[in-house]
């Protein structure tokens, strides 16, 4: 039902972050903040008895889920265990005869509304009630009421992972934030785009933006505010513009974009079975970056000789409990057949930081800094079992066509070390299991991220059989601007001298240690850095399936030569503008 517009029909042009090119043109779905999907309707008096018992079965759910976690705090340093053993003994406290169960109860009975809004509306009143407590720590308590709130809408809910699909079709969704799970979640087939308030364009939402082929804005500052459901709205994600209620001219030269847009895909989709080389024909490899196994079709489609990075982590989003050994090859197993031979290389768990898979349990949410914490190999070698598991599954897809490992946010040549140490244990597990196993130990190579690692990847080449360049990670540790921050988001910058001379020293290491580079953080799918990277060494590119037919009418129009001297240049310059005006003059007239 459309409410009444709060920019009252009248056009409005608002600005943020384009993260994902393309334009959507729909009807707004806004999605109010901390009710994420919560569906709402009235019960008839007769429901209500239905209704309270599908609220007991989500408390007997919640209490269940609940205890197998405290099970879980066994296998951790105690210090971890008593703390994380107090806040799960709380939120069961806050499941028996509470004045959440109470108040919720009541709701149904008197609001005749179903359980979900229930809960939703008991949680925002008790949250508020502690928020407002001048005690710090009680104040703190609000959180642990909207984690159990949360719980129980999912388990009402029953299909969490199904959110975002009782939309409208074609539905635009407007929203404060939206999660890299949340996006995870999205179907391009039903929504046409989203735009937020928070959120910048090297988070991973606005890479799962790209990957799915979404357009986005992240970044609006006064969009929920502006916008009601039902608000016809444009979402211009290659200049970060959304448009609530367009007049007839702007919706018609929207549409004309669109149409243009769509001709241009169709005419880079002819590049696809054309090879990536130079006008000097040296060959460079472009691969694919993905997130979920469904992608992988976008990826054959657009031409990959691989896949680049596979990020693990998805496969822990939006559910319970994580997948097991056996589910997490099917799936790896299902990715390597597809790609039919051509290598996958497959990155160990990178959760943490504004990754989130509360499958592991909710304490990875409450780091410190969490961009500094327990995130990637630093968690996958505090929790050996987790990686254990995933290396067995990853070895085990291996027999199924070629397969690599690949390790994010290493700094240490121990870490490396540790994870072959993992490595050689689990394979000798497997074979006293019999399982199937490639011939050969996958090669193991290492993300280069954080700056500490570019600096010693001379000593980490001694160890790695491969470097895989995440530029994201690595321009926001050097620069110290969070990737994901909208406020900052103008200062990330990838031509910044700092983060270019710490991609040539990696890409100078791997070739004294004749081992492979490849980028594969945004940069490499922007066709805008291709001379450059190429210009510095780089030989192979990983990135969204959609950036690649663009990226390779570029690499087919360079000149290595000229690249490299170009490269050259741009290295002895201390000012980045400097640097984007002689890239940019380059790419106009090489
Ligand atoms: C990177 O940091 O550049 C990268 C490729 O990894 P992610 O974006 O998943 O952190
Ligand atoms: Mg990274």
């Amino acid at each position: 039902m459309k409410s009444e517009s709060k920019s009252k029909e009248r056009q409005l042009v608002l600005d943020g972050v384009g993260v994902a090119p393309g334009i959507a043109i729909g009807p707004a779905h806004v999605v109010e903040s901390g009710a994420l999907n919560v569906p709402e309707y009235r019960v008839t008096k007769a429901e209500v008895a239905d209704e309270k018992a599908r609220f007991k079965a989500a408390i007997e759910g919640s209490r269940s889920q609940i205890e197998r976690l405290k099970g879980k705090t066994k296998g951790m340093p105690p210090a971890v265990a008593e703390d994380l053993g107090y806040l799960l003994e709380a939120h069961l406290q806050m499941l028996t005869g509470s004045r959440l169960v109470r108040g919720v109860e009541e709701r149904i009975a008197d609001g005749r509304i179903n359980a979900e809004a229930a809960v939703q509306a008991e949680i925002s009143e008790i949250a508020r009630g502690f928020a407002e407590l001048p005690d710090a720590y009680m104040a703190a308590r609000a959180q642990d009421v909207r984690e159990v709130g949360a719980r129980l809408i999912r388990n009402l809910t029953e299909t969490p992972y199904q959110a975002f699909q009782r939309l409208p079709e074609g539905a635009v969704i407007v929203a404060d934030e939206v999660t890299p799970a949340d996006t995870a979640l999205m179907d391009p087939k039903m929504i046409a785009g989203f735009a937020t308030v928070m959120g910048g364009a090297e988070g991973h939402t606005g890479i799962m933006a790209r990957s799915l082929e979404l357009p986005a804005v992240l970044g609006v500052p006064d969009l929920t505010r502006s916008v009601s459901s039902g608000d016809m709205v444009i979402v211009d994600g290659l200049i970060g513009r959304v448009v609530v209620n367009p007049d007839a001219p702007m919706l018609r030269r929207y549409k004309e974009r669109q149409n243009s847009l769509e001709r241009e895909r169709q005419r880079l989709g002819e590049l696809r079975d054309l090879p990536a080389v130079t006008r000097d024909e040296t060959h460079i490899e472009l691969h694919a970056n993905l997130e979920l196994p469904r992608e992988i079709e976008l990826a054959v489609n657009a031409g990959a000789e691989g896949i680049g990075l596979l990020r693990t982590e998805f496969m822990f989003m939006n559910r319970e409990t994580p997948p097991d050994e056996n589910e997490q090859y099917e799936s790896m197993r299902g990715l390597v057949e597809g790609m039919g031979g051509r290598p996958v290389t497959i990155r160990t768990l990178d959760v943490g930081g504004e990754k989130l898979a509360y499958s592991l349990g909710d304490h990875i949410a409450d780091a410190v800094n969490p961009a500094l914490g327990l995130r990637a190999i630093r968690l996958s070698l505090k929790q050996q079992r987790l990686l254990e598991t995933q290396i067995a599954a990853i070895l085990r897809a291996g027999a199924h066509g070629p397969v690599r490992i690949l390790l994010p946010m290493i700094s240490t040549v121990g870490e490396v070390r540790q994870v072959r140490d993992v490595v050689a244990k689990v394979v000798r597990r497997l074979k006293r299991r019999r399982a199937r196993l490639a011939k050969q130990v996958p090669p193991i190579g290492v993300m280069i991220e954080v700056p500490g690692a570019a600096l010693a990847a001379d000593a980490i080449g001694r160890v790695a059989d491969f470097f895989a360049i995440g530029t994201n990670d690595l321009t926001m540790y050097t620069l110290a601007i969070d990737r994901a921050d909208e406020q900052v988001a103008h200062l990330f910058n990838p031509l910044h001298p700092a983060v270019l001379r710490l991609i040539q020293f990696s890409a100078e290491a791997a070739f004294r240690a004749r081992i492979p580079i490849s980028v594969c953080g945004e940069m490499a799918g922007d066709p805008r850095y291709t001379a450059l990277l190429l210009g510095l060494g780089v030989r192979e590119l990983s990135m969204a399936a959609a950036n690649l037919p663009r990226v390779k009418q570029r690499v087919r129009q360079i000149d290595l030569m000229a690249a490299t001297q170009r490269a050259q240049m741009i290295m002895d310059q201390a000012d980045s503008r400097r640097i984007a005006v002689l890239l940019d003059d380059f790419n106009t007239f090489a």
